[in-house]
Parts: structure tokens; sequence; C-alpha cells
């Protein structure tokens, strides 16, 4: 869920996107964010669905990621192995609000500096929960 802080009357800037993007972010969702990848078993994982479609010669292979809740599709080729989906890579599911708004990146890659942001974010996310101040 997305909190916008930033008073309606006037256009916010990058930092002030971003920041209300963090503000409504859940932390496993920072976690996949800084460290660019997501907690998945693969094609093989207990918790990975299969779903074999002979009609289209394909093998849909859909796991959850556990620590930020996106959805990753393989669309895999039966006969060959390829994958099978647009642009040759897995569909990407996310949950409502973990894709950052267009006014918060520059061109939708987060910076080395955004990144820093976040791991910090997490940090202190962490230190408070260590403390006891968070759940
Ligand atoms: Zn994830």
């Amino acid at each position: 869920m997305s909190v916008n802080v930033t008073p309606p009357d006037r256009a916010r800037t990058r930092d002030e996107a971003f920041a209300d993007w963090i503000a409504g972010a859940e932390p496993g969702w920072l976690e996949c964010r800084t460290q660019n990848r997501h907690l998945l078993e693969g094609i093989t994982g207990r918790k990975t669905d299969l779903e074999v479609d002979r009609k289209q010669g394909v093998v849909l292979a859909t796991e959850t990621c556990p620590r930020c809740s996106t959805t990753v599709t393989q669309v895999i080729g039966l006969h060959d192995g390829y994958l099978q989906s647009v642009y040759g890579r897995p569909r990407y599911e996310y949950p409502e609000g973990y894709t950052l708004p267009p006014d918060a990146t520059e061109g939708g890659v987060m910076s080395r500096e955004q990144r820093a942001i976040l791991r910090h974010e997490l940090v202190a996310i962490a230190l408070e929960r260590m403390n006891g101040k968070r759940r």
C-alpha cells in the first residue's frame, strides 16, 4: 500500500517520490529490491506449482517469493526447454505498491544512492527490532 505524504499542490521531487514509496513499502520488498533478486527455489522447488499445457507445448512453473510475495512464472517449452514468455524472460506479478512510481527513479532504474537508502532503511528496521521497538 502506497502512502503519499507530499502536498498535492505541487509535483513531487524524485527524492520525495522515493521517500513516499519507502514509507508504504514492506521490509521484504526492500530486501528483494536491494539484493535485486527474489527467494526462489526453482522449477523443482517444493512450493513451485507446475502446470503442463500439452496443447500449447509448454510447462508453467509458478512460485511466489516468500519475502516479497512477487509471483514468478516461467513458461518453458515442453520439448526444448526455452522460455516461451515475452522477451524470453519469466513473467513477474508484483504485489500492489511493490513497483516504484515513475517519478521516483531515473528511467525506472534505482540509483546506487537509492539502493543505499533502502539498505540503510533495512538496517534501521533491523536495529529497531533488535531493540524491541518494532515487530
Ligand atoms: Zn522477492
